[in-house]
C-alpha cells in the first residue's frame, strides 16, 4: 500500500532476509535465482494493454501515482523477477511440498491497473498458470497480510478451482474492499488469541468447502504490533504460531504450499527481515517434518 517516505526501505529488507537465509540455513535449503516472467505469463493475470503499458513505461501520471513508485526499468525487472520467483517456487513446491519465494505477495495489483506498490500479481498469475496446466489442481490462496488481497480476489473471481481467503484489518487499505471467497475482517488492536482463533475457524471452514491441492500463503508481517501501518497487535510469537498453523493446515490437506513474503513496514529493516526470516524457518521445519522426519520414521 502507499507509504509515506519515512516508512520506505527500498528493497533493503529483502537483502537482509537473503543474508539471514544464507548465513543460517546454508546447506539445509537450496536457494535459486529468479528468472524474469515472460510477457505471456504476465498476461495470464493482467490485460494485454496493461502489461504493454508497464513494460513500455507509458503509464499516465495518475496511473503512476496509484502504483506508488516512479516507473523505471529496474522497477519493472524487479516486478517481473518477483513473478518469476513465485512461478518457480510453485514448480518446486509440487515436488518438495513446501517452498518459499523470498519476495512476492504483490496482492493489490489488479487485472488492468497497478495499486499500492504492486505492479503484477504474482500469486494470481501463478494460480492461473497452475489451473491451466493441471486440470485437477484446486488452488487456495490464504492471504494473511494485514491488507486485504483485493487484486487477487478480483483476478481469481471467476476461477472455479481457485478459492481466496483473506484475513485483514477492516479499517486498513484498500478502503474499498473486493470480495474474496471468504473475508475475515479484524478490528484495530486485535491480539494473538483472537487472531489465531479467527484464522483457525476460517481454515476449518475452507477445509469443509474446498479441497485444495496447492496453497499460496501470503505471509505478510504487517500484522505485527510494531508495524507502522498495520493497526493490529500481534506479537512475534503470535506470528510464528500463525505461520505454523498455515503450514500445518497444508499438511492436513496433503496440499503443496508456496509462501510469499508480502508486506512489513516497521521502523527497522532488520526487525522486519527478522519476522520474514521466522516465516522461512517455520517453512523449513514444515518441509523437514514431511521430507526428512517421516522418512526416518518409515525406516
Ligand atoms: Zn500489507
Amino acid at each position: 500500500m502507499p507509504l509515506p517516505q519515512r516508512h520506505r526501505f527500498p528493497m533493503q529488507k529483502y537483502h537482509i532476509l537473503r543474508s539471514m537465509v544464507d548465513e543460517n540455513l546454508l546447506g539445509r535449503v537450496t536457494l535459486e535465482s529468479a528468472r524474469l516472467a515472460s510477457r505471456g505469463e504476465l498476461e495470464l493475470g493482467h490485460s494485454k494493454e496493461y502489461v504493454e503499458k508497464i513494460l513500455a513505461g507509458s503509464l499516465t501520471r495518475r496511473e503512476v501515482q496509484k502504483m506508488g513508485f516512479p516507473w523505471s526499468t529496474n522497477l519493472v525487472s524487479r516486478a517481473r523477477q518477483s513473478v518469476g520467483a513465485t512461478l518457480a517456487a510453485t514448480e518446486i513446491a509440487k515436488k518438495e511440498k513446501v517452498s518459499i519465494s523470498l519476495a512476492g505477495g504483490t496482492h493489490h495489483a489488479r487485472y488492468e491497473r497497478a495499486s499500492g506498490f504492486c505492479l503484477f500479481n504474482d500469486v494470481a498469475i501463478a494460480t492461473i498458470s497452475e489451473l491451466r496446466t493441471n486440470s485437477k489442481s484446486r488452488v487456495l490462496v490464504i492471504d494473511c497480510d494485514v491488507h486485504q488481497g483485493d487484486g487477487t480476489a478480483e483476478i481469481l473471481l471467476e476461477c472455479e478451482r481457485a478459492y481466496t481467503l483473506s484475513i485483514h484489518s477492516a479499517r486498513n487499505f484498500p478502503h474499498k474492499k473486493a470480495h474474496s471467497d471468504y473475508d475475515i475482517e479484524l478490528l484495530d488492536g486485535t491480539e494473538d488469541t483472537e487472531y489465531l482463533e479467527k484464522l483457525s475457524d476460517g481454515l476449518s471452514r475452507v477445509k469443509d468447502e474446498f479441497d485444495p491441492s496447492l496453497i499460496f500463503f501470503n505471509a505478510g508481517v504487517d500484522v505485527h504490533k510494531n508495524d507502522r501501518l498495520g493497526r493490529l497487535n500481534l506479537s512475534t510469537e503470535g506470528l510464528r504460531q500463525r505461520d505454523a498453523m498455515v503450514y500445518n493446515f497444508a499438511r492436513t490437506c496433503s496440499a503443496s504450499l508456496i509462501a510469499v513474503m508480502g508486506g512489513g513496514y516497521g521502523s527497522s529493516a532488520v526487525q522486519i527481515a527478522g519476522l520474514h526470516y521466522q516465516t522461512v524457518v517455520e517453512a523449513y521445519r514444515s518441509w523437514k517434518s514431511i521430507n526428512i522426519d517421516s522418512e526416518s520414521l518409515a525406516k
